[in-house]
């Protein structure tokens, strides 16, 4: 891992031979070596600053977890699973999928665990990288695959730490606790939050959830896949790709594409789906109106569940839906004075969103500071470049297409779009390339004008919206998205 053992720039770049330096060994760390070395690019290092790799399925473990995107959709294109047992399997699954194809592609065997990287920076046309213990290493190009949903945003309820149960995130799960018999809270309504409480409500004694805002639940069907179904994946892998092919089509026409357009019909077909969902399925009337939102369903993240509705009617569930004034010894207390007598308190309360890969501190050319690049808010030019941050690109960085779609095939689009951008050094073509300040600029304003008319813009708060309310999400067609990735406009990059 020494400098010494690696070839100079001039050295790596008369044999077009970069080196590659991975940040992070989750869903994208994990397809960026698994494609580096496909295309022949064997010289790289990938850093996990934890002891297994797995990024949000290795952190997520809380009961009830499972992805909302279809597990054939949600797996790499080039390492299909017929193994799922469910149309949306499991966390545990998932994480073990991840394991499993680093395994077998061999990238397990050249993970660097337990090192975090806390500082990259170019000079004299390399990365430089620090790492926490202090090493260091060089390389001609870095791929930051930190995630997106990475750092938990924990709320600043008054009183918490005064709280005399266990409380923790959910992404922190503290699975030494035993919820059977108890009284469980439950703060959030997000995916997190509905996802849990759907899993945990038959085994506690009371579950109290605490509601700021209602949200839109679309009906899902979690069919588990029969071992007759597993056995024809098994042989005829091109039926998983036919169901690939199928949910992809399905979600890009008649979501994806449609929530960059607040006008359109589908929309309100999304959101008849919810809203009759929520009169069906939700008895008492008054429960029915706590649950009912005053803004346009897909606004915030829809949540997708086949048993939410069931779960916060069982008799042992309550709603509380009055403001959290501060957690105390024995529960937590809400603005009408009433105490909840809790013994265990569930922060689903999301993540910290405008992160991305710091706190590491990033250095590009001349000195410039990421930090301060970004101190109005993340955003990079197809949410892979940042001008004067040649040679480093971002998986699914700032201004990419997020929502309840796959973004393993976001990833899988992205790594293909920066090999391009990689064999203009490979060619001799240059020696560094990254986005100009110019197209960076002109992207920026026409992602911002383009962000007001998406669904996410109509009028609630959520994760998607930046400091100053803009959805922050590409604002366009998936289509269009697939069609930049395919080719990168090279005009809009800079080559030295
Ligand atoms: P989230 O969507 O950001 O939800 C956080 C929840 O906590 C919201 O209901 C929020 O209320 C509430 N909250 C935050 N601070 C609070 C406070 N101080 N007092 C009271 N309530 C507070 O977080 P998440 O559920 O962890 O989900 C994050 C994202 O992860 C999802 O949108 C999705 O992209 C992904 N995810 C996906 C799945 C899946 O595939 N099924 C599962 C989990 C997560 P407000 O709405 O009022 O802000």
């Amino acid at each position: 891992m020494t400098t010494a053992t690696h070839p100079t720039l001039a050295e790596a770049s008369a044999r077009r031979e970069p080196r590659f330096l991975i940040i992070g060994a989750g869903m994208s760390g994990i397809l960026s070596a698994i494609k580096l070395q496909e295309a022949g690019l064997d010289d790289f290092a990938i850093y996990e600053k934890a002891d297994r790799l797995g990024g949000t399925w290795r952190e997520n473990t809380y009961p009830g977890i499972s992805c909302d995107v279809p597990s054939h959709l949600y797996s790499y294109s080039f390492a299909p699973h017929p193994e799922w047992s469910r149309r949306f399997s499991p966390g545990s699954e998932i994480q073990a999928y991840f394991e499993d194809v680093a395994r077998r592609h061999g990238v397990t065997e050249r993970i660097e665990f337990g090192k975090e990287v806390v500082r990259c920076a170019f000079e004299d046309g390399r990365w430089e990288i620090e790492l926490a213990d202090g090493s260091r290493d060089a390389g001609d190009f870095v791929i930051a695959a930190t995630g997106v949903l990475h750092h938990p945003a924990l709320p600043a309820l008054e009183g918490l730490d005064s709280f005399a149960g266990a409380a923790f995130h959910s992404a922190r799960w503290n699975h030494d606790v035993s919820l059977a018999g108890k009284r469980v809270g439950v703060v959030g309504t997000g995916s997190s939050a509905i996802q849990i409480v759907s899993a945990v409500v038959d085994e506690v004694a009371e579950l109290v959830l605490f509601q700021r805002t209602p949200q839109w639940v679309l009906p899902i069907e979690n069919p588990a896949y029969s071992e007759e179904e597993r056995a024809e994946f098994r042989e005829h892998p091109e039926a998983m790709a036919a169901i690939r092919d199928e949910v992809s089509r399905a979600f890009v026409d008649g979501f994806a594409n449609v929530l960059v357009d607040a006008k359109s019909p589908l929309l309100q077909v999304i959101h008849d789906t919810c809203e009759a969902n929520l009169d069906n399925s939700v008895k008492d009337p008054e429960l029915r109106e706590k649950l009912r939102p005053d803004y346009r369903a897909t606004c915030k993240r829809l949540i997708m569940s086949e048993d939410f509705y069931d779960a916060i009617q069982r008799p042992n569930a309550r709603l509380v839906t009055e403001a959290i004034e501060r957690v105390e010894e024995s529960g937590v207390r809400t603005r009408d004075g009433r105490l909840h007598e809790l013994d265990v308190l569930v922060l689903a309360t999301g993540f910290r969103v405008d992160r991305f890969m710091r706190p590491m501190e990033v250095v590009g050319r001349d000195g410039v500071r990421l930090d301060d690049v970004w101190k109005e808010g993340p955003f990079a030019y197809m949410a892979v470049s940042v001008a004067g941050f040649p040679n480093f690109f971002m998986l699914n960085g700032p201004n990419g297409p997020v929502g309840n779609f796959s973004l393993i095939d976001v990833a899988e689009m992205q790594f293909a779009y920066i090999l391009k951008l990689v064999e203009q050094v490979r060619s001799g073509a240059c020696g560094e390339i990254g986005v100009s300040r110019a197209a960076m600029e002109r992207f920026d304003a026409e992602r911002r004008e383009a962000a007001k008319t998406t669904i996410w813009a109509t009028g609630c708060k959520s994760w998607y919206l930046d400091a100053g309310g803009l959805p922050t999400a590409w604002p366009w067609t998936f289509d269009r998205f697939r069609e930049e990735m395919s080719q990168p406009r090279l005009a809009d990059y800079e080559m030295r």
